[in-house]
């Protein structure tokens, strides 16, 4: 019989794992699904992982890791790919926004031959206008940088083990698991459903830690914000020819132009220190990605986790090797 995964990345969850845990397993149990649920607790400051252990001991299909400190949901969901074992993985938040009978669903597509079945928000939920805003830029920016639709999509997905496999075969250190599912491809289809309300603790982004985020991406994913640079030098060229063309003509009339040398300079060098900052940024990726460190470091793990899975993440071990 096929076994689903479900992968749940947690962040000082401690009052949802119980609560999701139960939900999920009973749900799965009622359309007899063999499962089992991935908890990856992210250097959780509180209980989580005591939480994690007390649902493992109760449920031997719920496993779990937690990490040495707070690596981010990305590195949790790779994690959470790693040690799923299933035919399929579902990756959802643990904070049960994402509805879990949307997964009986994902499950009846897989069945039926979809590789990817990506989760599209219907509505975002009820969330305060700032959060609204500061996601609406962050996708609209995103889908234009990435060119792929990013608007409504999610990190609620189901995927094929192929699919898995292509993901954690992927080198590089930092990744945005909701564009790479678009990458690898594969033969794909979407179930919508509504964001629910969260039921425990708080949301873990602010506005910064999402623009971050948003820079973070934008730069893994896409090399346009460096093409930016080359228009910008365009357009400073042309704004000087004008200039030039003007400072001539007052040349010959014999007019002081102070005012133009100050604005030269300062759009000149406002352009430079643009350009270098977004330079830098790459710059930050290529030194981060040369380092080779891994995504994640992983401290603790469940009774049931083998326990080659404690350590670092690393691509020569999973192929049996040694780092
Ligand atoms: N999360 C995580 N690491 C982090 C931040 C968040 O694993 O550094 C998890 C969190 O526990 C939750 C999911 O990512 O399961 C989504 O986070 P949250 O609910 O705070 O985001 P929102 O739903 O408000 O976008
Ligand atoms: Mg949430």
């Amino acid at each position: 019989m096929a076994l689903l995964s479900v992968v749940l990345p947690s962040y000082n969850e401690e009052q949802n794992i119980a609560n999701t845990a139960h939900v999920l397993a009973e749900l799965l149990e009622s359309h007899g699904i063999d499962y089992e649920l991935v908890f990856i607790s992210d250097g959780s400051g509180d209980h989580t992982f005591q939480e994690i252990q007390k649902a493992a001991a109760d449920n031997p299909r719920i496993k779990g890791a937690e990490f040495s400190r707070n690596f981010g949901k990305e590195a949790g969901i790779f994690a959470g790919l790693e040690l799923a074992e299933g035919d399929a993985v579902v990756v959802m938040d643990c904070d049960l926004q994402h509805p879990p009978e949307t997964i009986p669903e994902m499950w009846r597509l897989w069945q039926e031959g979809a590789e990817v079945v990506e989760g599209i928000k219907k509505s975002r939920g009820r969330e305060s206008l700032f959060h609204r805003f500061s996601a609406g830029i962050f996708y609209r920016v995103m889908s234009r940088l990435i060119r792929m639709d990013m608007n409504s999509t999610s990190d609620f997905k189901l995927l094929d083990r192929r699919v898995v496999k292509v993901l954690l075969e992927l080198p590089e250190r930092n990744t945005f698991f909701r564009a790479l599912t678009f990458w690898a491809g594969f033969r794909t289809e979407r179930v919508e459903y509504e964001v629910r309300e969260r039921q425990y603790g708080e949301s873990k982004w602010s506005f910064f830690s999402l623009m971050r985020y948003a820079v973070t991406n934008a730069t893994s994913f896409s090399t346009l914000p460096l093409q930016l640079v080359t228009v910008m030098g365009m357009i400073s060229l042309i704004f000087s020819a004008i200039l030039a063309v003007q400072t001539l003509v007052r040349y010959v009339t014999a007019v002081e132009g102070f005012t133009t040398v100050i604005l030269l300079i300062l759009l000149v060098g406002g352009f430079l220190m643009v350009s270098l900052g977004i330079i830098g940024h790459y710059i930050a990726r290529i030194y981060e990605e040369v380092k080779g460190r891994p995504k994640y470091i992983i401290s603790r793990i469940t009774d049931n986790v083998p326990e080659t899975a404690r350590g670092i993440w690393s691509r020569q071990r999973r192929q049996g090797g040694w780092i």
